[in-house]
């Protein structure tokens, strides 16, 4: 019996959803009195080894060529297998574009229960094993108890604080067995949108609003990005007046952020865009109206004219270096 926890990389490094992921899969293990077991498509024997740090006791690295650029249903079958031959009873997976396919399929062929959006470690009272979720965009939770003999949970990000110890996990080499029709759909290629740090991942986040009056403007947003190491977003009109890409299109229709720090500037806070930035751990706003809904959302706000403030902040950020 163990827990087993699904791990991505990207570029070499082991991705921060997925260490926190290991980390809930170590505070499950906890109250199971079980370890953990990760399963990684790749990644440096260093980089692998150093999950234990997060709780991780074995990992099991599967390095077949076609698991570089994985579809869902490969995926799948490569994490039932490791699932079977781990006996594992609990599957824990990081919410990603990938694991929103493999996760519900690894639950149909093991018929076990199957949760999305984690937002706290399960209990195990009573001998049940419920598991609190973020439902409605993240305006309210519900408790879910799951049964069967497996129990799969997606987490959202931030599910958990992650602290790093000091153990070293043991890596083994895992050889998932394929069938044709695993490779249905196959990745050719993966271009990167542009050289910027990623919104789905990013530690800080600075995004744009109407606010900032037009596209000329931006050069605002991206000075304090940059000395900032973050990525930039912005509200859905901006993006649709194509001042800025879609892809940098924050919110409910747009891209879900959880960063440690979002900064809304000039962003009114319509409940459309909070729903997408409601998991970061700290958001400031700036805004010169005082009655904007954002300051609602917000942990500290700033009111002024974002013309102003803006420069001022960028300076004193790069003082501080
Ligand atoms: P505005 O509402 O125009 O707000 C601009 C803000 O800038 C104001 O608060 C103003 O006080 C402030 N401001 C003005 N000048 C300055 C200045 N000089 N300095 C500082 N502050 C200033 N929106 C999203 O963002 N994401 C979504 O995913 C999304 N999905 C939607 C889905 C549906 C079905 C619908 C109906 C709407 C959706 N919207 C979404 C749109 C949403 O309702 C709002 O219209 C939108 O978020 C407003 O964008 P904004 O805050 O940039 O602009």
């Amino acid at each position: 019996m163990s827990v087993l926890v699904f791990v991505e990389s990207a570029e070499g490094e082991v991705k921060k959803s997925s260490q926190e992921a290991v980390a809930y899969a170590a505070a499950v293990a906890a109250k199971l009195g079980t370890s953990v077991t990760a399963l990684a498509f790749g990644g440096s024997e260093a980089a692998l080894a150093d999950l234990g740090k997060f709780g991780a006791t074995k990992v099991l690295n599967a390095t077949d060529s076609r698991l570089e650029n994985p579809n869902s249903v490969a995926a799948a079958t490569a994490i039932s297998q490791a699932v079977e031959a781990e006996g594992a009873t609990v599957v824990i997976f990081a919410k990603s574009s990938l694991t929103d396919g493999a996760a519900p399929r690894v639950a149909a062929r093991f018929k076990a229960g199957f949760v999305t959006n984690a937002s706290e470690v399960p209990s195990t009272d009573g001998g049940k094993f419920t598991v609190k979720r973020s439902i409605y965009t993240g305006k309210a939770f519900a408790n879910v108890e799951l049964k069967g003999d497996k129990k799969i949970v997606s987490i959202k990000k931030n599910a958990v604080t992650v602290t790093e110890g000091s153990g070293s996990a043991t890596v083994a080499a895992f050889a998932p067995t394929f069938a044709d029709s695993d490779f249905l759909v196959k990745s050719k290629s993966v271009e990167k949108a542009t050289g910027e740090i990623l919104l789905p991942e990013a530690e800080i986040v600075v995004s744009g609003g109407r606010g900032l009056k037009g596209p000329e403007n931006w050069f605002l947003v991206e000075d304090l990005a940059k000395v900032l190491g973050a990525a930039t977003g912005c509200s859905k009109p901006v993006s649709d007046l194509d001042w800025r890409p879609h892809h940098e299109h924050v919110g409910q229709t747009g891209i879900k952020v959880s960063p440690n720090l979002y900064i809304a500037i000039g962003i009114s806070g319509a409940i459309q865009h909070v729903a997408g930035i409601n998991s970061s751990k700290v958001i400031v706003a700036i805004n010169k109206d005082p009655e904007a809904p954002i300051f609602k959302a917000a942990d500290y706000g700033i009111v002024g004219d974002a013309f102003e403030v803006i420069p001022k902040l960028t300076e004193a950020f790069k003082a501080a270096k």
